[in-house]
C-alpha cells in the first residue's frame, strides 16, 4: 500500500492561501498522484491542480515534465496547437503541486458514456485535425509525447470533438535524450518501442492512429495481453515487421489461441468508417517508424479536406447501435 505518498484530499479544504478544494474534487488518478478540481481564489476562476507523489523519482520526473510544458507554452501562446496550458507549480508540504487551465472529461470517458459503439467520422476527424496540431509543434521541437492515449486526450468543452486538447507531459522526452525503455500504454505501443529500438516523435504518429481506430470502432483496436502479444496483435492486423526490424525480435513465444499468423486478420476487417479514412490509418500505422508520414504531411492528406461530406452523413445514419462489450485496460 503506498497509499502514504498521496496527497491527503479534502473536500473544501485549502491548498495554501490561493486554492480550495472544489466539493467534489477528484478529475483523475494515476500512479504519478492525482488530478483535483480547486478554485483559484486569486484569479477566480476553476483550475485543474496535479498533485505529485512526496517521492524523490516522482519529484525528479515532475521538474522534467514542467520544463517541458513551459517550453511548449512559450510556443502555444494563442492555443493553435492544442496543448494544456500550465499556470503555475510550486511545493505544498512535499508534494510538487502543477496547476492547469480546467478542461473537461477525456475521450475515454466519452467512449465509455457512448457505450463503446464508435464515433461518427465527422468527431473522429475534428479529434484527428486538433491533435495533429498538437503533434506539429511537437515534432518541430524534437520533443516526444510518449503517452499519446484516450485518456489523455480532453475537452475543452464538453462533447465538442473540435476542441480537445493534448494533457499529460508526465512521460515525454526530447528525441536526443531517451531516459526510459518502458514507454506508451501497452494498446498505443509503437512496433519500434516493443522491439526496443531507438524512438523519436513517429511513436507518436503511431499512438495517434490506435486512438482513430479506437474512436471509429468504439475499443482499442490492438489489445495485446503482454508485450509479445501486442506485438502479434499488430503483425495479425498490418502483417510482419520489416525484416530489418525483426532482426531484434529474440523469441517468439507460440501465439497465443484466438491470435492468427501476421496478416489474417487485416486492419480492414476490424475498423469502421470510409476508406479515405483507413487509406490515412494505414500511414499512421506503418510499421517501419521512418515510413510513417510527419504531422505536417498527414495534414495535407484528402481526408482533412472532406468537411461534412455525403459520406459522413451516410456513414452516420449507418452506425449502429450495437454496443460492444466493455474491456479491461491497462
Ligand atoms: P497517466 O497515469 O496516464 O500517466 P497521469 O496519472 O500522469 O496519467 P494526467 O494524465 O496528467 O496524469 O491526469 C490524469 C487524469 O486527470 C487525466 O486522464 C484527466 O482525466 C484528468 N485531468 C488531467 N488534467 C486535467 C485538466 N487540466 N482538467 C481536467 N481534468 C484533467
Ligand atoms: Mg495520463
Ligand atoms: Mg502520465
Amino acid at each position: 500500500d503506498d497509499s502514504e505518498h498521496f496527497y491527503k484530499v479534502i473536500p473544501n479544504d485549502h491548498i495554501g492561501y490561493r486554492y480550495e478544494i472544489a466539493d467534489r474534487p477528484l478529475l483523475g488518478q494515476g500512479t504519478f498522484g492525482q488530478v483535483i478540481k480547486a478554485y483559484d481564489m486569486k484569479e477566480r476562476q476553476f483550475v485543474a491542480l496535479k498533485l505529485v507523489r512526496n517521492e524523490k523519482d516522482y519529484l525528479k520526473q515532475s521538474r522534467e515534465e514542467l520544463r517541458i510544458l513551459h517550453v511548449l507554452k512559450k510556443y502555444d501562446i494563442d492555443g493553435t496547437f492544442n496543448i494544456v496550458t500550465v499556470k503555475e507549480f510550486f511545493m505544498f508540504r512535499n508534494h510538487m503541486v502543477m496547476s492547469f487551465e480546467l478542461l473537461g472529461v477525456n475521450l475515454y470517458q466519452a467512449l465509455k458514456l457512448n457505450l463503446f459503439r464508435g464515433l461518427p467520422m465527422p468527431k473522429v476527424r475534428a479529434v484527428a485535425r486538433a491533435i495533429l496540431k498538437s503533434l506539429e509543434l511537437l515534432f518541430k521541437l524534437r520533443i516526444v509525447h510518449c503517452d499519446v492515449k484516450p485518456e489523455n486526450i480532453l475537452f475543452r468543452k464538453n462533447g465538442d470533438y473540435s476542441s480537445v486538447k493534448l494533457v499529460d507531459f508526465g512521460s515525454s522526452c526530447y528525441e536526443q535524450s531517451q531516459i526510459y525503455r518502458y514507454i506508451q500504454s501497452r494498446y498505443y505501443r509503437a512496433p519500434e518501442v516493443i522491439l526496443g529500438f531507438r524512438y523519436g516523435p513517429a511513436i507518436d504518429m503511431w499512438s495517434l492512429g490506435c486512438v482513430l481506430g479506437e474512436l471509429a470502432k468504439g475499443t482499442p483496436i490492438f489489445t495485446g495481453e503482454d508485450e509479445f502479444d501486442q506485438l502479434a496483435a499488430i503483425e495479425e492486423a498490418l502483417g510482419p515487421v520489416p525484416s530489418n526490424m525483426a532482426s531484434r525480435i529474440k523469441h517468439r513465444p507460440p501465439l497465443r489461441k484466438d491470435r492468427g499468423p501476421p496478416g489474417s486478420k487485416p486492419l480492414k476487417t476490424i475498423l469502421t468508417g470510409d476508406d479515405v479514412f483507413k487509406d490515412v490509418l494505414k500511414m499512421m500505422l506503418e510499421l517501419h517508424p521512418d515510413v510513417r508520414p510527419t504531422p505536417m504531411e498527414l495534414q495535407d492528406h484528402q481526408w482533412f479536406s472532406i468537411s461534412l461530406s455525403a459520406l459522413d452523413r451516410k456513414q452516420a445514419s449507418q452506425m449502429t447501435a450495437s454496443s460492444n462489450t466493455s474491456y479491461t485496460r491497462k
